[in-house]
């Protein structure tokens, strides 16, 4: 038997087109390929559990190979094949029913994917690297012939009898010049670990590799015989198509392993699996968190049936996840559809709310369970809850019930827990209640230590998202505001009406204001005499809350660019009640007086950590002549 036909097809000719404008993606040939021949098995597999099928269903693997010499490149599977009537049904007629929508569209496309999926063009993506394609098959119905179809990538193509003896489908390509870095072991294999990994059937990559010569040729030439060298290089049972119960620990940890082979172990994980409304399965993890962020992210996989589609789940993993790693894999996710579409797509939202509330379960009962160990690695987690808690409304609900608060001394609080330890110390006289922070413990000690010594509790807010979880908090919170404990001098932090009174006259105050400006005299640091209490430094440096936060949001780039032009402004708070300052104030010598300003000035300097260069030597000299 031997046939010509054209492909049914109205438009002229389409091949042109899919090398064209598909060419960026062409290395999905090798998915859709593969994953036709997947297709394939699973179905003989399925008619014979149906009984369907009486014949022995034998070794099921899915073969990749490639000839470098004869430039080929052949999957071949033991599936269901396909007769010479279905070939021209499945193949020629079937495949480019879409074809006049296809090329109407292909102006708009933007990638492969998104017209390979949407038009069914799945096996015509072998025309991307190939300038023929050759399909042998033998259908598993009994008394089928073999079938052989030839086609050189234009409308025309040739059927007739094949040779296959054994039920399956071979596909030959001959790959085009262009497409010459496909006839690569290194290549191929790349393709493969990246979309066929965890495909349900076992996949075997051959390919001939040269033994030790073992005769001559008719030319005398040395005569090498190629040997096959075949891996399975697919885990067909990845554990998101388990179920939770059959899993141990060890699994999900071995399973991360073949994810991230040098990655640190996670922390926790959570399986994904559900059937209703949507069909989604996976396995995220919590990874430990590095500073390096963008290095971390992008490394959730999204498959549809074990098939790779892409590592760019940013609308169906919500954006605070996206730091976690792992598994999704869904067939209901349009995965061949426009961004615009996707985030239009109400099964996306849907999954995307799905996966917000399995992480706020999952992490509440972590919290529940076993909160010590839930604040071991609060340091971890914390960020994740945090960036939760300011973006996404519905994960606040729940997440505020095991939102923890840390404080210098590394105890943890829930936010009830913490309002009511402070409330009644730290509660100012308009009955708003002052939490008091540092970003940086050490840096800030002296401003600790004198929190600490009127019994203020301090925070630690150092991880990178504190500054919007501070902004956050204060609009959840009701009646309480948060103050870096550098804004204002301990005493005035919280305000009270038990201000101790001066010790000054009027007249002093403005002698020491005087002296303190001299001595300073810099433009961005504003002299302030306050009433503190004796024990307290003789002059602190603190930096006003408001000021502050502007900047650190303009510098953030949260659009207020008028203050981030803003040099940093500082107070100057002298304690007029210090026994130092009244000696400044009684000193007759001007030298004297400022000598000891500017000596208690730089100590203040000193203790945040901001006496430098050559001030700082000046001080060392100072310091030493006045010892
Ligand atoms: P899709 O896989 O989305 O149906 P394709 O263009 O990839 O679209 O394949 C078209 C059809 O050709 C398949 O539906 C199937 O019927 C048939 N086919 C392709 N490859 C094989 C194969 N290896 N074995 C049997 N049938 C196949
Ligand atoms: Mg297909």
């Amino acid at each position: 038997m031997q046939e010509k036909g054209t492909i049914s097809i109205h438009t002229e000719n389409i091949f042109p087109i899919i090398k064209k404008f598909l060419y960026s993606d062409n290395e999905i040939f090798l998915r859709e390929l593969v994953s036709n021949a997947v297709d394939a098995t699973q179905k003989i597999k399925r008619l014979s559990s149906l009984g369907q099928y009486q014949g022995e269903l034998g070794d099921l693997q899915v073969e990749v190979s490639f000839d470098e010499e004869k430039k080929t490149i052949t999957i071949s599977d033991k599936g269901i094949g396909m007769t010479a009537d279905e070939i021209k049904k499945y193949i020629n007629q079937i495949a480019f029913s879409g074809a006049t929508e296809f090329v109407e569209k292909f102006k708009e496309a933007k990638d492969a994917n998104e017209l390979i999926g949407k038009f069914g063009l799945g096996f015509y993506s072998a025309f991307m690297v190939a300038d023929k394609v050759e399909i042998n098959s033998l259908s598993y119905q009994e008394g089928a012939q073999p079938a052989r179809w030839i086609c050189d990538g234009s409308t025309e193509f040739e059927i007739s009898d094949g040779s296959r003896t054994e039920r399956g489908t071979d596909i030959t390509l001959f790959v085009n010049a262009e497409s010459e870095e496909f006839l690569s072991k290194f290549k191929l294999q790349e393709i493969l670990d990246k979309y066929c990994k965890f495909l349900p059937v076992p996949i075997k990559f051959g390919t001939k590799t040269e033994s030790e010569p073992d005769g001559e040729d008719e030319e005398g030439k040395p005569k090498y015989t190629s040997v096959e060298v075949d891996n399975i290089i697919n885990n067909p049972n990845p554990i998101w198509t388990k179920a939770p119960s059959e899993l141990k620990d060890e699994d999900y940890l071995e399973f991360y392993k073949e994810l991230y082979p040098f990655g640190e172990d996670p922390l926790f994980w959570i399986h994904l699996n559900v059937d209703y409304p949507f069909n989604l399965t996976g396995v995220l993890y919590f990874p430990k968190v590095k500073n390096d962020f963008d290095f971390q992210r992008n490394k959730i996989k999204l498959f549809s049936r074990q098939v790779f589609i892409t590592d760019e789940v940013k609308d169906i993993v919500p954006e605070f996840l996206m730091l976690l790693h792992g598994v999704i894999d869904s067939p209901d996710i349009p995965l061949n559809v426009s961004r615009s579409f996707l985030q239009a797509d109400s099964n996306v939202k849907k999954i995307n709310n799905y996966i917000t509330k399995k992480v706020a379960d999952k992490l509440s009962e972590l919290y529940k369970k076993d909160r010590k160990a839930y604040e071991e690695k609060w340091q971890d987690i914390g960020l994740f809850v945090k960036y939760g808690f300011v973006s996404d409304e519905k994960f606040y609900e729940k997440a505020k019930d095991f939102t923890l608060l840390t404080n210098t001394k590394n105890e943890h609080f829930t936010l009830e827990e913490y309002k009511e330890k402070v409330k009644p110390l730290q509660t100012d006289k308009n009955d708003t209640i002052v939490y008091l922070y540092t970003p940086d413990a050490a840096k800030q000690d002296a401003f600790i230590q004198s929190a600490n010594k009127k019994d203020y509790d301090v925070l630690l807010m150092n991880s990178p998202i504190d500054n919007h979880f501070i902004s956050h908090l204060e609009q959840k919170l009701e009646k309480t505001t948060l103050k870096r404990v550098d804004s204002d001098v301990a005493d005035k932090l919280i305000v009270k009406d038990d201000a101790p009174a001066h010790v000054l006259t009027e007249e002093q105050t403005t002698k020491v204001k005087t002296i303190f400006e001299s001595t300073i005299s810099k433009p961005n640091m504003k002299v302030e005499i306050e009433s503190l209490s004796p024990e307290e430094l003789p002059v602190h440096i603190t930096q006003d809350e408001f000021m502050r936060r502007m900047k650190d949001m303009a510098k953030m780039g949260g659009g207020m660019s008028f203050y981030g032009s803003l040099p940093d402004n500082y107070k100057v708070a002298v304690n007029g009640n210090h026994p130092l300052i009244s000696r400044i104030v009684s000193a007759t010598d001007d030298q004297e007086q400022q000598k000891l300003a500017k000596q208690a000035f730089d100590l203040a300097l000193l203790s945040q950590g901001l006496l430098t260069g050559s001030d700082l030597t000046d001080f060392v000299k100072r310091s030493v002549e006045l010892i």
